[in-house]
């Protein structure tokens, strides 16, 4: 490990050190191949330590013997971007292994690459250049910007024909035979990139977005089918991990943790939840959860999460009124949406969360009004704190809802401002997700091969990307209002 001496590479160096110091292992892994794979997070180290792939592919790609894959973070103001693991700069590392799994974070991608001098666009690049291997969520249903970065795009799950690929590079080989290799599964289609196996956490940090939480993946995809989510639609058949193996891998980090951070699409859809929370109660441990349905939900349940701290109370119902709720696919009637929350009351929740879609291109002004209604209603229950989570509609490809336009981003602003409002005036707190990002995130996601090219060109000419990406919003809705 060399140490920098340029104030601004040593800054860097210690921020990277302080993350580095904070983590402890669940298990060793040994650095000790000699063929160099940088794993990306596009993101801060926050986000990027709660994301479970970048934990399973750093267990998995090191496993392989041949390979010294070591973890890097993105944060706007680093230089030399150095790895987590012996603090080695990125441009030593011959293959960045880069997991998307959020729209915005391909702007981090491309900053990144411009930063090291490494062309957008894979066909430019030369022998002396890292081969850019993308993978992540975002390959689940929608490539087509993705293959004119990446040298190589790995569609879907980790594979076992990827690894075994990769098990198999020299150090010595150039540029051209690595993405030969690593590209044998091209023709790969998202409609055979699900494995079976899950993921679980190789390290805890403080820093984390979860916390010093263990985090187990105890299921992937979802069989609900709400009409505006790529996870129902593009992620593969529901799969769940057994109980017995959560149960052992709860115990193999009790050494460590009695912290413990479930992770699901819905992790009111395990199959063993009733065993799981017994088993929980007994040891116990103290849970979070990512997310749950509000029509399973039990009070046992809600008892653990609140006697593990939690304070408040999470449901998405994601439609105001039942008309959308219908329309979105939910599956979810007022009256379940009551029950809960006096259920969250009854344990003894005071602050409630509610995840809403709005401005959607068929919602009215009577849809809206329910929103505000149900904030009311939580505020008679007696909730003291009432915040509502209000995001965009942004049709996403792969789903039912996704040929609609996206809302205009000025009609937009004047929804969220009568929203914020009217919700003022019952005592809620609106929390809106940015109408900005929001239709970056529409155009990122809907991006065709042709849009694809225009835009990175746009970017070689030091324009400015999120400028681009509104228009192409525009162009995207021109043609979808014909
Ligand atoms: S919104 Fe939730 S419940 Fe609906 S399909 Fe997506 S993950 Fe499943």
């Amino acid at each position: 490990m060399r140490r920098p001496r340029a104030p601004r590479a040593w800054k860097e160096f210690e921020k990277v050190s302080f993350y580095k110091k904070s983590e402890v292992f669940v298990n060793q892994i040994e650095l000790q191949g000699d063929v160099k794979v940088a794993l990306i997070y596009p993101n801060d180290y926050r986000v990027a330590s709660a994301n479970l792939s970048f934990h399973d592919l750093f267990e998995r790609f090191n496993a392989l013997g041949n390979v010294r894959c070591e973890r890097f973070f993105y944060d706007r103001s680093f230089e030399k971007f150095y790895s987590i693991d012996s603090r080695t700069p990125l441009d030593e590392f011959r293959i960045w292994a880069i997991s998307i799994h959020f729209e915005l974070d391909i702007l981090n991608v491309l900053e990144l690459l411009r930063r090291f001098k490494v062309p957008l666009f894979s066909e430019e690049r030369l022998g002396h250049h890292p081969v850019i291997v993308i993978g992540g969520a975002l390959t689940y249903f929608n490539t087509a910007l993705l293959e004119l970065i990446a040298d190589v795009v790995h569609i879907g799950d980790l594979s076992e024909s990827f690894l075994s690929a990769l098990g198999s590079l020299k150090s010595y080989i150039d540029r051209k035979e690595i993405i030969a290799a690593l590209s044998g599964q091209k023709g790969r289609t998202c409609d055979s990139c699900f494995e079976e196996r899950l993921a679980s956490g190789v390290f805890i940090t403080p820093h984390s977005v979860f916390g010093d939480r263990f985090l187990i993946e105890i299921g992937r995809s979802c069989f609900r089918k709400c009409r505006f989510c790529v996870v129902g639609y593009c992620f593969g058949p529901a799969r769940f991990r057994g109980l017995d193996e959560v149960m052992k891998l709860m115990e193999t980090a009790s050494h460590l943790t009695n912290k413990f951070g479930l992770i699901a699409a819905t992790v009111t859809d395990y199959p063993y939840l009733e065993e799981l929370l017994n088993f929980i109660e007994k040891r116990d441990y103290q849970v979070s959860v990512s997310s749950l349905r509000l029509d399973a939900l039990n009070e046992k349940l809600l008892t653990i999460l609140r006697k593990s701290g939690q304070e408040q109370f999470t449901i998405a119902p994601e439609g105001g009124s039942q008309r959308l709720r219908n329309l979105y696919g939910k599956g979810i009637s007022g009256e379940q949406i009551l029950s809960a929350l006096k259920l969250g009351r009854m344990v003894g929740f005071r602050h409630v969360k509610l995840y809403y879609i709005y401005g959607a291109v068929f919602e009215s002004e009577e849809d809206r009004r329910e929103i505000v209604e149900t904030a009311k209603l939580c505020r008679e229950l007696g909730y003291s704190k009432v915040t509502l989570s209000l995001n965009p509609l942004i049709p996403k490809p792969g789903t039912p809802l996704g040929a609609l336009p996206m809302q205009d981003r000025r009609i937009l602003r004047g929804l969220e401002r009568n929203l914020a409002l009217a919700l003022r005036s019952v005592g809620a707190k609106a929390d809106f997700e940015s109408i900005k990002e929001s239709v970056i995130q529409f155009s990122l996601a809907n991006m065709d091969r042709n849009g694809g090219r225009e835009f990175l060109l746009w970017i070689n000419n030091n324009k400015k990307g999120r400028e681009f990406l509104y228009k192409y919003a525009e162009r995207i809705n021109l043609q979808r209002k014909e």
